[in-house]
């Protein structure tokens, strides 16, 4: 055993590019907080070439929500076209679904089994859940964050670009590599989280509440919004005052402006706040038109690839596939040596 886990981290010592292990749901079409959030950064750590990146859609992760099979199977493909429209480049990035390597469940099994159900107990994400679809409380939902582990360990992630809701599974990704290096041996490496500079976009509605999909549709700015809709989604955007809610709802239409519109004109509107003069009307109007503006081309490559059809798309996730496949089932190889299941 010791000749076989030094040969893994003279592997891992001599690799030049640390490793990037990210995903997103196909729960629906991506929004300004998936980009924001994760999304642009993945296109940005990407293109920077320091990095090797694996990105998949997390369809597993998906079944612990209500959507019918046939939505499903349709809503993988779009999140795919989505990704591809914000950048995500199949030859620079191992990009694939999720389900294709059938090694994430079983990493997540054997993980399931040094981890203590009172650590999952404690993850936030799982309680607001656990309140959200009460009558869906499945236990995929509180072993999400376990499979989330197996996702980043599988291709031995050291880096994991997320949104700060996030932050607490990655931990647990840490914690689930010692709990298995103190039980098998020094295998895994503790993987860091890494977030961007805007790590908690608000929802629309309840700016005191993250913006989510699962919300309902006011809630979010998806990428995929026509201008038109975003005008509408904005004009019912919360400004008014309710407790401490005012504020955060215009912080957050500001600091979308701050990402998507012209510095002079966020400039103009933070003046306006902060004198009083600001009217709520105006920045609505000028954050719908830059929003609309900066997702032109977004939207233009998105219709074009769901125009192909969907063959172009399930060709690209298959090279993904193939591309993933073999860097997992080498960490699987070594973790049932370790484990002792062959
Ligand atoms: P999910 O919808 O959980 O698949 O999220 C995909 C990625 O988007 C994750 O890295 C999340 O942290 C990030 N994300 C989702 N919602 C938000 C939000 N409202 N603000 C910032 N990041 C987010």
């Amino acid at each position: 055993m010791s000749l076989f886990k030094k040969s893994v981290k003279t592997q891992t010592k001599s690799m030049i590019k640390p490793i990037i292990v990210s995903g997103v749901q196909p729960t629906g079409n991506l929004h300004v907080g998936n980009y924001l959030g994760a999304v642009k950064n993945w296109v940005e750590l990407q293109n920077s070439g320091k990095y090797e990146m694996y990105i998949f859609i997390a369809d597993l992760h998906s079944l612990t929500s209500e959507m019918k099979a046939a939505d499903r199977r349709h809503q993988i493909l779009k999140t795919a076209a989505e990704l591809l429209a914000c950048g995500i480049d199949p030859k620079k990035t191992t990009f694939f679904i999720q389900s294709d390597i059938t090694s994430h469940t079983d990493l997540a099994w054997i993980f399931n089994c040094v981890t203590p159900i009172t650590e999952l107990e404690r993850m936030t994400q799982y309680k607001d859940k656990a309140t959200h679809q009460a009558k869906n409380i499945n236990a995929g939902l509180f072993t999400y964050p376990v499979l989330q582990a197996a996702d980043i360990l599988l291709y031995h992630g050291n880096v994991v670009p997320v949104g700060q809701d996030q932050i607490q599974h990655v931990e647990l990704t840490r914690d689930v590599t010692r709990w298995f290096n103190n039980k098998y041996g020094d295998y895994f490496e503790e993987p860091k989280a890494l977030l961007t500079n805007v790590p908690k976009v608000m929802s629309l509605l309840e700016p005191e509440k993250k913006m989510s999909k699962s919300y309902g549709q006011g809630h979010v700015l998806d990428l995929a919004d026509e201008p038109e809709i975003i005008e509408k989604k904005l004009r019912a955007a919360v400004t008014a005052t309710t407790g401490g809610v005012k504020a955060m709802g215009v912080a957050n239409l500001l600091m979308l402006l701050k990402h998507f519109g012209k510095e002079e004109t966020y400039k103009k509107f933070v003046t306006a706040e902060k004198d009083g003069s600001i009217r709520y009307g105006d920045l609505k109007a000028d954050l719908a038109k830059s929003i609309s503006e900066y997702f032109a081309n977004f939207r233009k490559r998105r219709n074009e690839l769901l125009n192909e059809g969907f063959d172009n798309l399930i060709d690209i996730m298959a090279t993904g596939k193939e591309k993933a496949k073999p860097v997992a089932a080498k960490t699987m190889e070594q973790v049932r040596k370790l484990v002792g299941i062959r």
